[in-house]
């Protein structure tokens, strides 16, 4: 059997193995971590779990394609799912209530009682969301699927634009600014969200209960079963390459592990310009890392709640009436996701809110030299989060028995990923349909898969990358590439 050294165990990562496994190559995973999953995690604290990625899952309802993926993956054995009602709930700083409705009919009743005078414009919003809801993203690509995407193609191109350019549509101020949070999402394009929104209307995009640790141990375990092996705390420092070849990888501690083909999931601007120092590129891979834009870094806050929040808001927007520093970026909102409806995270009576905002990578890179000034930042940011969200909970603070505070420095540590991104490349017009290479100009038995590949990034496409990448592979060896253990 031939052998296939994965470095990173994240989705992209555990993926990859299950498929190169499925395909009767000897697969050996290697992650810098001592536990598996990448930026799929969550972390405890005391009685708390606090996750760090899950919010919804594409492919979770079987109509849509990607559920097949996640079968081959093993990925929602035994799973439960929590379906969304809403996108998001907004409260503006007179205390008005909007709620993005997923139901196209019910956002639409919602958007009315605002604006009857925006009729024409909400009706369409409906109508293409209803269109959307029709809409499959199959998993393997081929001219009728070209086809049957047309008018998904049509609507992502009508809405292939930011929250602010959208909410000038509207005439009603009121529902203007409703619209521009409902769809202000770390800077993705609105066509994306009501995607989203579209797919959750449709049964699909759920939580999975168990949140995201879980969600990587399961894949991890089908990896297992299929003969994978996975080994932790090894850090990769470079690529070894023998006449253009990839032969295996260097460890931090100076072990060579050599293989007969690599394939990176981890970090696509270290993969390229570190581990193997620039020397395989082109000019199309080099202005896609100096010219797109990958996902804004973020400040994490999690609370650990002694009182039980599980009927309140699942994800709620509050406008502020004061602006928050979140470190060289001021916002005038506070996102807030409670998941103390996961009892796997937040045990009976207890509660678990996340509070969300975009940051600024240069500042906390910097910040992090200094450690008693980033301490100090953190808990100030946490504190006047705290203070905000106390008007809508007055009660929080006696609750508070756990705070967390990640930064951009925190998710670049912990996975390596390049500025601190938490889903690779930013999803816009320029990138939308954009992939980048699995494979690398003059460098033979090397592939790359991961959300680095796929603008967008998210779960799926970390793991359809990982599918692709293998696919590639049998290709290049002559195999008939299977889903299925042999
Ligand atoms: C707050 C947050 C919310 C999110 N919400 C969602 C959501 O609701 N739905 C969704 O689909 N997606 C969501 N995502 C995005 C999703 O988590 C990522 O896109 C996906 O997990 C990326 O997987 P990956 O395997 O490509 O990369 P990563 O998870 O980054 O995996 C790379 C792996 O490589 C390892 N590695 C790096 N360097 C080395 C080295 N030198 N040696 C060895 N190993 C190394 C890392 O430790 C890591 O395990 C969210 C992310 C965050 C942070």
């Amino acid at each position: 059997m031939k052998k296939v050294i994965i470095i990173g165990g994240g989705i992209a990562g555990l993926s990859a193995g299950c498929y190169a496994q499925m395909n009767g190559f000897d697969s050996e995973i290697y992650e810098m971590n001592n536990i598996s999953g990448g930026l799929c995690t969550a972390w405890k604290r005391k009685d708390y779990l606090f996750d760090g990625c899950l919010h919804w899952l594409v492919g979770t309802s079987p109509a849509n394609p990607f559920y097949r993926l996640w079968e081959e993956l093993g990925a929602l054995k035994g799973k439960k799912f929590f379906s969304y009602e809403y996108f998001n709930k907004i409260i503006d700083e007179d205390g008005r209530l909007f709620t993005a409705y997923v139901n196209p009919y019910r956002l639409r009743e919602e958007m009315l009682e605002y604006s009857k005078e925006d009729k024409k414009l909400i009706n369409k919003i409906a109508d293409n969301m209803r269109c959307l809801m029709k809409i499959k993203m199959p998993l393997d690509f081929n001219l009728l699927s070209f086809f049957k995407l047309l008018p998904l193609i049509f609507i992502f191109r009508k809405y292939s634009m930011g929250a602010t350019e959208f909410s000038s549509l509207f005439k009603n101020n009121i529902l203007r600014k409703f619209i521009k949070h409902t769809f202000d999402w770390h800077d993705m394009s609105v066509a994306f969200i009501l995607w989203t929104m579209a797919l959750m209307a449709d049964g699909d995009g759920q939580y999975v209960l168990g949140g995201a640790l879980e969600f990587a141990r399961t894949i991890e375990s089908r990896y297992k079963e299929l003969g994978g092996k996975i080994f932790f705390n090894k850090k990769v420092k470079e690529i070894i390459v023998k006449n253009d070849s990839a032969a295996g990888i260097l460890l931090n501690d100076d072990t060579e592990v050599t293989g007969d083909f690599v394939i990176s999931c981890a970090d696509g601007y270290t993969t390229i310009f570190e581990w193997l120092k620039g020397n395989y590129l082109n000019n199309k891979i080099r202005k896609y890392y100096n010219e797109l834009e990958p996902f804004p870094p973020l400040v994490y806050v999690s609370l650990g709640l002694n009182s039980d929040y599980s009927k309140a808001p699942c994800r709620l927007t509050l406008l502020l009436k004061k602006e928050i520093d979140v470190g060289g970026k001021k916002i005038n909102k506070l996102e807030c996701v409670n998941k103390s409806f996961d009892n796997i995270l937040a045990k009976e009576g207890k509660g678990i809110l996340h509070f969300i905002a975009s940051a600024d990578y240069s500042f906390w890179k910097n910040l992090y030299n200094n450690k008693d000034k980033y301490y100090e930042t953190k808990n100030k940011i946490a504190e006047d989060m705290i203070t905000a969200i106390s008007e809508i909970y007055p009660e929080i603070r006696k609750h508070i028995e756990v705070i967390d505070i990640a930064t951009p420095v925190t998710f670049e540590r912990y996975t390596g990923n390049w500025k601190g991104s938490y889903e690779g490349w930013l999803l816009n017009k320029e990138t939308m349909s954009l992939r980048l290479p699995i494979t690398l100009p003059g460098l033979k038995n090397f592939y790359m898969a991961g959300h680095w590949l796929s603008p967008g990034g998210g779960l799926p496409s970390a793991a359809l990358t990982a599918r692709n990448a293998i696919r590639v592979l049998c290709h290049h060896n002559k195999i008939k590439f299977s889903t299925t253990t042999i």
